[in-house]
C-alpha cells in the first residue's frame, strides 16, 4: 500500500523543481510568457498540495476552502498558460465560469458541506484539464504527435479528477469534515503526478518548438515588406512539381534604379512596401507572395488557368501603376513589368517554371516595360492606360 503522505510529498518535490526549472528558462527567455504562467500555476498547485496534507493531519474548515480554491486557481492558471500559448483569445471563458465555480465551492464549503465543495472542485479541474486537452487539439499548429501527448495527459488526469469526484458523489458523501481518502485519491496522486510531470516537460518542448517555429518564420520573411522570401520560397516549393494549374508571376520594378538615384533610398523603400502591399491584396487562398530580392518579387498561383493566372498578374500590375508615393519632390507613380512560367502536365520544377517566368519578364522589359507577359502573350503588351504608362 503505497503512504499517501509520501505521495503528497512526492507531488509537491516534483512541482517544486518543475516550477524552478520554468522560472529559470522564463528567465532567459522573457518573451515566452506562457512558461512563466504555467510555472506560477504549478507553484499553486504545489500550495495546494501542502495545504492539503496539513489538512489531511488537522482538518479545519477554512484551510478546507483555501485547499480547494488553490486547486481550481492552479489549473486555471494552467488553462490560461495554454490559451496564451496557443494565442487563442477570450480568457473571461475560462476565467469567469472558475470564479463561479469557486465562488460556489466557499459557499458550499462554509455552510458545512466541504463533500459538496470537494465534488466541486473536482468537477472544476476535470473541466479545465479537458478544455487544456481540446483546445491544443483543436488549435495547435504543431505537430500532431506533440499534441496527441498534451491532450492524453490532460485528458488522463481529467478523468481522474472526475473519478475523486465520482466516488464521493456516488457514496453520497456531502459532509467529510476531513481529508477524502478512497481508492481514487489514491489513484489521483499518482495520476496527477505523472501526469503534471510530463505536461511540465512538454511545456519545455512546446517552448523550445516555439522558439524555433519563430526563428523559422524570420529566416523565411523579408523584413522591410513583410513578405516571404527567396528562402520561403524553397522551402514551401522547393520540391514541388508544378502540374498544370500552376504558375508563377515575376515582377521587376521598372527604372527603380532611377527611383532611388532621383528620390533617395526610403523612398525607393516606400515603393517596394506598396508593390508589396498591392501583391499581398491578391495573397490569398493558392496565391502566395514572396520578395526575392532587391525589387523583384514572385506571386506562386495555384489551381489557375493560363488566362486567370495572366489575369491575376495583370491586375497586380494595372493597380500598382495607379499607386502614388509622396515624396518631398511630388506624388511619384511607378511601374512594373511581369512574366509569367507556367507548369505542365507531367509536372516541372520550380527552377524551370522561374526560369520561363524570368525570360517572359526580359522580353517584358524590352517590348518596354509597364506589362505582363507569358507564353500565349508573348510579345503582347499589357493593356494598361496610357496615362499610366508615362508615370
Ligand atoms: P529595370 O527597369 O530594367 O528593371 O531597371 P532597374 O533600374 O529597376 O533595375 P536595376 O537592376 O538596374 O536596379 C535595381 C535597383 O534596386 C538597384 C538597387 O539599388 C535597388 N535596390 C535593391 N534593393 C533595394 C532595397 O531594399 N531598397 C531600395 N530602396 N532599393 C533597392
Ligand atoms: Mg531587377
Ligand atoms: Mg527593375
Amino acid at each position: 500500500m503505497l503512504d499517501f503522505s509520501s505521495l503528497l510529498l512526492a507531488a509537491a518535490l516534483s512541482g517544486i523543481c518543475l516550477s524552478v526549472t520554468m522560472f529559470a528558462i522564463w528567465f532567459t527567455a522573457p518573451k515566452a510568457g506562457f512558461v512563466l504562467t504555467v510555472a506560477c500555476g504549478i507553484l499553486v498547485l504545489v500550495a495546494h498540495v501542502i495545504l492539503f496534507w496539513r489538512y489531511s493531519k488537522d482538518p479545519d474548515p477554512l484551510l478546507c476552502q483555501i485547499v480547494l480554491a488553490l486547486l481550481s486557481l492552479g489549473f486555471l492558471i494552467i488553462c490560461v498558460s495554454a490559451m496564451q500559448y496557443l494565442g487563442v483569445p477570450g480568457y473571461r471563458r475560462a476565467v469567469l465560469p472558475a470564479l463561479a465555480a469557486m465562488a460556489v465551492c466557499a459557499v458550499v464549503t462554509f455552510l458545512g458541506l466541504d463533500g459538496v465543495g470537494f465534488i466541486v472542485t473536482y468537477a472544476t479541474v476535470t473541466a479545465l484539464l479537458s478544455a487544456i486537452g481540446a483546445i491544443f487539439w483543436i488549435n495547435g499548429s504543431h505537430d500532431r504527435r506533440i499534441l496527441l501527448v498534451v491532450s492524453f495527459l490532460s485528458g488522463t488526469c481529467a478523468v481522474s479528477f472526475g473519478l475523486c469526484g465520482m466516488v464521493l458523489l456516488g457514496k453520497g458523501q456531502w459532509v467529510l469534515a476531513t481529508a477524502p481518502d478512497n481508492w481514487a485519491e489514491r489513484l489521483n496522486t499518482v495520476v496527477a503526478v505523472a501526469c503534471m510531470t510530463g505536461l511540465g516537460a512538454l511545456t519545455l518542448s512546446l517552448h523550445h518548438l516555439q522558439a524555433q517555429i519563430e526563428l523559422k518564420a524570420e529566416t523565411m520573411t523579408d523584413p522591410l515588406t513583410g513578405l516571404m522570401n527567396r528562402r520561403g520560397l524553397m522551402s514551401l516549393y522547393g520540391e514541388r512539381r508544378f502540374g498544370p494549374f500552376m504558375a508563377i508571376a515575376m515582377f521587376d520594378l521598372d527604372h527603380f534604379k532611377r527611383t532611388n538615384d532621383v528620390y533617395g533610398h526610403p523612398v525607393g523603400d516606400q515603393v517596394l512596401c506598396r508593390f508589396a502591399a498591392v501583391i499581398k491584396k491578391y495573397a490569398r487562398t493558392g496565391v502566395d507572395a514572396f520578395r526575392l530580392g532587391g525589387e523583384e518579387f514572385a506571386v506562386v498561383m495555384s489551381r489557375v488557368t493560363e488566362e486567370r493566372a495572366y489575369d491575376i498578374a495583370s491586375k497586380i500590375g494595372v493597380a500598382f501603376g495607379t499607386e502614388v508615393v509622396p515624396t518631398p519632390l511630388g506624388p511619384l507613380r511607378s511601374t512594373v513589368s511581369g512574366g509569367i512560367g507556367f507548369g505542365e502536365a507531367d509536372g516541372r520544377s520550380l527552377d524551370d517554371v522561374l526560369a520561363e517566368a524570368d525570360t517572359a519578364l526580359y522580353a517584358a522589359k524590352r517590348t518596354g516595360r509597364n506589362c505582363v507577359i507569358s507564353r500565349s502573350r508573348m510579345g503582347k503588351a499589357d493593356p494598361v492606360e496610357p496615362a499610366l504608362r508615362s508615370a
